[in-house]
């Protein structure tokens, strides 16, 4: 098995990106699709978001792009599906970030929210890769923009995820519309069901790569805490975001509405707090995604949707402060998290009587979640059914057993903050965050949508 970039026979205008980029050696899902994609396999790949997927199909996608196109024409010679505008703009960003040295490639990511005018401009020359949400790639196949005639490779990311967003229609149509002798790339964390189907449908012979769930194991702590009720859940989010070790934080919640709640009352407690949902204007969530990059945010409060494809490695805590709807979400939110070889950690909030929904959460994952209490703040209301195992923490007061590294709940640090430090403390922090925050908040001034 090759160790490095250049044995996988990547092309010198790749691996000095590659260099450029500070990678050091391939990601196991890199080593594994790399080759099999260079050899021409159509690939069905199951792989968790932060393992290094998007290099896995960009870097042979670019090294394909990189011998002219035998044929004439100026639609695109690759075509990446993404679920979200999110992701699609990262996957755009890694493009140009690999494709450094490809002075002549050009590449457009079509999404909605934004305007029709640059990417119609986009579409008037010769184009080698587009990256796309599917429901703006066929508002320009409608209109007779795109000729997908000398397309080579079709990637499929997020593949389950676009499925649960119902663009299997979409998809259909778009691919019904490319060569069949293109290449197909498929990547999804779970081939289960009609994403399965549709898989088999779409490659020929693929080659099934499956990067075990447990590599992302071992970089993010996982810990559930349980509480009676909303007022509970509060106060424990609370009492965790005094942790000075937190960096930056994504919180998930299950509404928009809640979302934007949630945001307004952290920023009210002197946060840099801002929220991220799907029925924001494109250009405000691409606002609060650079401020979230460039740390003017500290904590972003965020739908599923719309947390989709970030990719900030200073991202240190996930907080699940709604059960997400789905399982297979959980995997994709703790995956905002412990990105870029760093670790996280990823704390989800679960009401009492919602046992029932973490228990679907550990099938899915095979293992059981890592009950925990912070001392002073246990619930008092007992639950129907008592998970069994292991996993069951509980951090005495003088953290003799604290998670340590980030999961650090000790009570000594309670007791600082009880003890006229929690006002002062939390003021200071207030107004550190209130001047970082000032220019991004304004953007939330508006009205809401
Ligand atoms: P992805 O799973 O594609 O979203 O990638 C997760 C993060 O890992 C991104 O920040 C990538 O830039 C980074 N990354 C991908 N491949 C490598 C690599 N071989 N070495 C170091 N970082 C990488």
């Amino acid at each position: 098995m090759p160790l490095s970039f250049s044995d996988l026979n990547l092309q010198s205008p790749l691996l000095n990106a590659l260099i450029t980029a500070g990678y050091e050696k391939p990601t196991p899902v890199q080593l594994e699709s790399i080759p099999a994609a260079m050899a021409n396999q159509d690939l069905m790949v199951s792989a968790q978001t932060g393992s290094g997927k998007t290099a896995a199909f960009l870097l042979p996608t670019l090294q394909k792009l990189i011998k002219r196109s035998e044929k004439p024409g100026k639609g695109p010679r690759a075509l990446v599906l993404t679920p979200t505008r999110e992701l699609a703009q990262q996957v755009e960003k890694n493009a140009q970030i690999y494709g450094k040295n490809m002075p002549w490639l050009r590449s457009a990511t079509l999404v909605g929210g934004t305007s029709f005018g640059q990417q119609i401009r986009a579409l008037s020359r010769p184009i080698d890769l587009i990256v796309a949400t599917p429901g703006r790639l066929m508002d320009h196949m409608r209109q007779g923009r795109i000729d997908f005639s000398r397309l080579e490779v079709l990637i499929l990311d997020e593949a389950d995820r676009m499925l649960d967003m119902g663009f299997i229609e979409d998809i259909e149509t778009i691919v019904a519309a490319t060569p069949t002798e293109r290449q197909t790339l498929l990547f999804s964390a779970t081939w289960d069901g009609m994403v399965g189907k549709l898989a088999q449908k779409l490659t020929r012979e693929p080659q099934k790569i499956d990067i075990a769930r447990e590599e992302k194991q071992g970089k993010i702590d996982e810990q559930l805490l349980y509480c009676d009720d909303i007022r509970h859940k509060n106060r424990l989010l609370d009492y965790i975001l005094r942790d000075t070790s937190i960096d930056q934080a994504v919180i998930f919640t299950a509404t928009k509405a809640m979302s934007e709640q949630l945001a307004d009352r952290l920023y009210d407690n002197g946060f840099s707090a801002n929220c991220l949902h799907g029925d924001m204007p494109q250009g405000w969530r691409n606002r609060t995604l650079m401020d979230l990059r460039k740390g003017r945010i500290k904590i972003l409060v965020a739908t599923d949707v719309a947390a989709r494809g970030i990719d900030v490695p200073s991202i240190t805590h996930v907080i699940n402060y709604d059960l997400p709807k789905q399982a297979e979400d959980y995997v994709h939110r703790i995956g905002r998290t412990g990105r870029a070889g760093r670790t996280g950690l990823a704390i989800t909030f679960a009401e009492v009587n919602e046992y029932v929904k973490v228990h679907k959460i550990e099938r899915y994952l095979n293992r059981k979640l890592s009950e925990q209490t912070i001392e002073g703040m246990e619930p008092t209301r007992k639950r129907a059914s008592k998970p069994t195992g292991k996993g069951r923490r509980s951090f005495s007061s003088n953290g003799a057993n604290n998670p340590g590294r980030n999961g650090n709940w000790s009570n000594k640090k309670r007791r600082t903050n009880a003890d006229g430090g929690q006002k002062s403390g939390s003021n200071r922090i207030s107004q550190t965050n209130r001047s970082r925050h000032t220019s991004t908040r304004s953007a939330n001034n508006q009205p809401k949508h």
